[in-house]
């Protein structure tokens, strides 16, 4: 399987930027990785045209857990799909840690958007604190649990996980190959006991200041099967080259 480089944008990029971003990363991108994109939620009109035809597929970085109804200032999957969307980003750390998202709230989550087929790229992953005490395992297990606790083991082909320390998120320090492996040995170990058919194949992100002069080491550990990166996908240079196969 192609790796999977994700590119979440969050409150960056105008709609000029938008269409100059696409124009450029189209000229060179050769297919070799597997490219998504996450804009702003109102941008996702305008990638989907942008990026039609090339089977790049552009997605959200929240939705409600709620289908429709008297629910200010969300959106819902189903809006996200008509959109043109086709996945959503859920549990990211900045969601959970300026936002209030708990793990409960984003079982919900996860639960909707599966059930609408969007593909779920679900974040889990440890502060400073909790590495430097040796809690990461059981904070990522904790995560795991609690977020894909009785989903419908027919939707884990559309569930992703990116673990992503948050201590390495727009920080410049990432975590090194050997531990990030370690850590994603441990969630595949998860996800094979929970969906016994289908969890050991599922794909599992990277996530912390991956750029161009650190991709190559951390996807070529065993258990890496892509990135989602922040920083350096707003580049259409550095997310060309984060998407090149060396
Ligand atoms: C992120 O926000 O998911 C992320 C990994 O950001 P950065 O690549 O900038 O660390």
């Amino acid at each position: 399987m192609k790796k999977l480089l994700v590119a979440n944008w969050k409150m960056n990029k105008n709609m000029q930027e938008c269409s100059e971003f696409a124009n450029e990363f189209l000229k060179r991108f050769s297919h070799q990785r597997e490219a998504w994109i996450a804009p702003q939620a109102l941008h996702i009109p305008l990638l989907t045209h942008l990026f039609k035809n090339s089977h790049l597929k552009i997605g959200a970085q929240n939705i409600s857990e709620f289908n429709e109804g008297a629910y200010t200032g969300e959106t819902s999957s189903r809006s996200l799909i008509d959109a043109g969307g086709s996945f959503v980003i859920l549990g990211h750390s900045e969601r959970r840690q300026y936002f209030g998202e708990t793990s409960t709230k984003l079982n919900a989550k996860i639960k909707t958007a599966l059930s609408q087929k969007l593909s779920v790229i679900y974040c889990v992953g440890e502060t400073l604190k909790e590495r430097e005490s040796k809690q990461t395992l059981a904070i990522v297990a904790n995560q795991l649990h609690q977020g894909l606790n009785d989903q419908n083991i027919a939707d884990a082909q559309n569930l992703i996980i990116a673990y992503e320390p948050i201590w390495a998120i727009g920080t410049g320090k990432t975590a090194s190959p050997t531990e990030a492996q370690e850590v994603h040995a441990f969630i595949r170990e998860i996800l094979s006991n929970k969906f016994p058919y289908s969890g050991y194949g599922m794909r599992i992100l990277y996530g912390g200041s991956v750029k161009p002069d650190n991709v190559e080491e951390l996807l070529s550990q065993k258990d890496i099967d892509g990135a989602l990166v922040g920083g350096a996908s707003l580049k259409a240079k550095d997310f060309l080259t984060l998407c090149f196969d060396k």
